[in-house]
């Protein structure tokens, strides 16, 4: 008995070994390495160019990797207007994107339509796309896009990797309606 206590306390294994979930190895990995698809459409998406300069800097996140393929990328930031004849060109994009993917609604437009209470615009991306994060403003500061992307490292943080890896369909996007205004 005394010899096998001995042993579970053994300094030099517990010094070389460290022990976590699964679940907290993955989210971390990828919480720290999420590859944007800038889906720019109106103004807006100056705002998002802006977080990539050096006064702001997303690659201290380590998210400055933008990607326009949207086979490399597993967020998509929709900044800007989101018209109609765009919406399902946003749609498409997101479907070929591999899971695990977020999406992250960039100012008023994308997160409800804006001022833009028209026949032509879509009233906020998430009819078309699940969205995870919203950003208020018109347009919003670059810092407000970070404080987003932080939002989304929080979430990732607490997703159940593991389990998902399970499941073909992790974020159900919605089914597309023409009735959305
Ligand atoms: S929220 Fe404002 S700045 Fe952004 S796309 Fe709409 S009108 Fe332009």
């Amino acid at each position: 008995m005394g010899e096998t206590t001995e042993f579970g306390y053994n300094s030099k294994v517990e010094g070389e070994v460290v022990v976590s979930r699964a679940d907290a190895v993955i989210n971390w990995i990828r919480k720290h390495s999420v590859w944007p698809m800038p889906m720019g459409l109106a103004c807006c998406a100056i705002e998002m160019m802006g977080v990539a300069a050096s006064r702001f800097d997303i690659s201290r996140f380590g998210m400055e990797v933008m990607r326009f393929s949207p086979r490399q990328a597993d967020c998509m930031i929709v900044a800007g207007t989101v018209t109609y004849k765009m919406a399902e060109v946003v749609r498409r994009i997101y479907d070929q994107m591999a899971e695990p993917k977020w999406v992250v609604a960039m100012g008023a437009c994308a997160s409800t339509g804006g001022m833009y209470r028209s026949y032509a615009v879509l009233q906020g991306v998430d009819r078309v796309v699940p969205v995870d994060v919203y950003i208020s403003g018109c347009p919003p500061r670059p810092e407000a896009l970070l404080d987003g992307m932080m939002k989304l490292q929080d979430k990732i943080s607490q997703e159940r990797s593991v389990t998902n890896l399970l499941k073909n369909d992790m974020h159900p996007a919605p089914e597309l309606t023409t009735a959305t205004t």
